[in-house]
């Protein structure tokens, strides 16, 4: 098998409809397989034979999908879902229960962040959040029911990037697992090279790029030594109830390093039902063949994008991996390969008022909260995504008044200035 993504994102997971011939991997629009006969469906239903059962737990179009996905990132299997934040509600629901808890970075996602801290608090799942600019602060907030540690590769606003090695080291002392939302940098960061063991992503941003679809994936590195730590992971070392007391690490061992994502899809997805739509899933293939020739254009348009605005004095900041510098710019160059992503920020002298009207003046650029597309995107997270949050929190965030963020597409990158300058011209 080639190890060049761009080869992968074409071919890999699918060669051709072996009854058709075709070639376009078909939307399997089906809710249910016919079995060969009881003995089959037995064995199907005990997951002693693999196969397909009910489009709700799997599905020919998503198989081709997670196969692709867990190739290009490295890893051994993964699950298509309906959302991002379905992904990361279960990379954790996955193992830890009431009771137990997650060390997790500040620097997340605000639906990530919502999630953490009051839907999986009300669940008795308690998220413990420390600064990631200090790995040793995830050592500090480990006790024995500490069951994960969580964070994003490339987090905005700050966009610094995530000490991923060190923290998976400190980990592996404890056998606890690091889970790294890569949805920002998608081929750019291979976090299971660094020793993570859980790859999210919300693939409605990067891995589709077209806007059209809403969806997630938890990809399963095979590389975590679940069944060393018993005491530490007991959801895939003690027989589960809801699967007629399976332990899930000694299940699944046929199979290979799989136990994490067979348990996500055979309990939480079955129970939860939160699948991807086999035609959503058709929809992110289609984006995820230019994946690997898309992403470097955005990178190449943000690096632009965030030069020309460092030449501006209504500019007082540019947020981009590429202007930092230290500690930070370090991880970015360690851990980003072939680029630095396609978000840039940058902060206006004229504050609030400035931020708002240069969103409101801008033609091509869209405004909208997301990120990721292939079109060139604008927000101002103070009057928008930021605005429930007291200035202080703000503050924490890294979003101030006059900070604006841009996804940065893959159009002709001097149309992108173009609007940027006249929108800058009359926010004034
Ligand atoms: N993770 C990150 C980094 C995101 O930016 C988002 C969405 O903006 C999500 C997760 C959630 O993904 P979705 O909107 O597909 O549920």
């Amino acid at each position: 098998m080639s190890q060049h993504p761009e080869t992968i994102a074409l071919h890999h997971g699918w060669r051709a409809d072996p009854t058709s011939g075709s070639v376009a991997v078909p939307i399997h629009q089906t809710t249910s397989y016919q079995f060969n006969d009881t003995d089959h469906a037995s064995n199907l239903f005990a997951l002693s034979e693999l196969g397909n059962i009910y489009t709700r737990i799997m599905n020919p179009t998503n198989d081709a999908l997670e196969q692709r996905v867990a190739a290009l990132e490295g890893g051994v299997a993964s699950l298509a879902l309906a959302s991002g934040q379905a992904a990361s509600a279960f990379a954790l629901q996955n193992l830890a229960k009431t009771g137990d808890n997650v060390v997790s970075s500040t620097d997340l996602y605000g639906g990530t962040w919502n999630l953490f801290a009051n839907t999986l608090k009300d669940q008795g799942i308690e998220v413990r959040f420390v600064d990631p600019a200090d790995p040793e602060a995830f050592r500090n907030a480990v006790d024995d029911r500490t069951r994960a540690f969580y964070a994003e590769t490339l987090p905005n606003p700050k966009l610094h990037v995530f000490p991923i090695a060190e923290v998976a080291a400190i980990g592996s002392e404890y056998g606890i697992p690091l889970i790294m939302d890569n949805t920002a940098c998608p081929i750019l960061c291979k976090p299971l090279e660094h020793g993570a063991a859980i790859v999210v992503y919300s693939a409605t941003k990067y891995i589709g790029g077209h806007g059209t679809s809403i969806g997630g994936l938890i990809v399963d590195g095979g590389n975590f030594p679940w069944g060393e730590h018993k005491d530490r992971q007991p959801a895939l070392n003690t027989p589960d109830p809801s699967y007629h007391g399976a332990v899930w690490v000694e299940a699944t061992a046929p199979l290979g390093p799989v136990a994490y994502i067979i348990k996500a899809r055979t309990t939480l997805l079955r129970d939860l039902g939160s699948a991807m739509s086999p035609f959503n899933a058709f929809l992110f293939l289609q984006g995820l063949e230019t994946l690997p020739l898309r992403i470097h254009r955005h990178c190449e348009n943000a690096s632009r994008v965030a030069d020309w605005l460092s030449g501006r004095d209504e500019v007082t900041r540019v947020i981009h991996p590429g202007k930092q510098d230290g500690k930070t710019r370090a991880r970015a160059d360690k851990y980003l390969s072939g680029g630095y992503g396609g978000l840039v920020g940058f902060e206006l002298s004229g504050g609030r008022e400035a931020g708002r009207k240069f969103i409101d003046s801008l033609e091509l650029l869209y405004h909208v909260a997301n990120i990721g597309d292939a079109r060139s995107l604008a927000i101002h997270p103070a009057s928008t995504t930021h605005s429930q949050l007291t200035p202080e929190e703000q503050e924490q965030t890294g979003v101030t008044d006059g900070y604006v963020r841009l996804s940065v597409g893959i159009e002709h990158v001097d149309d992108i200035i173009a609007d940027i300058e006249q929108a800058l011209n009359k926010a004034g």
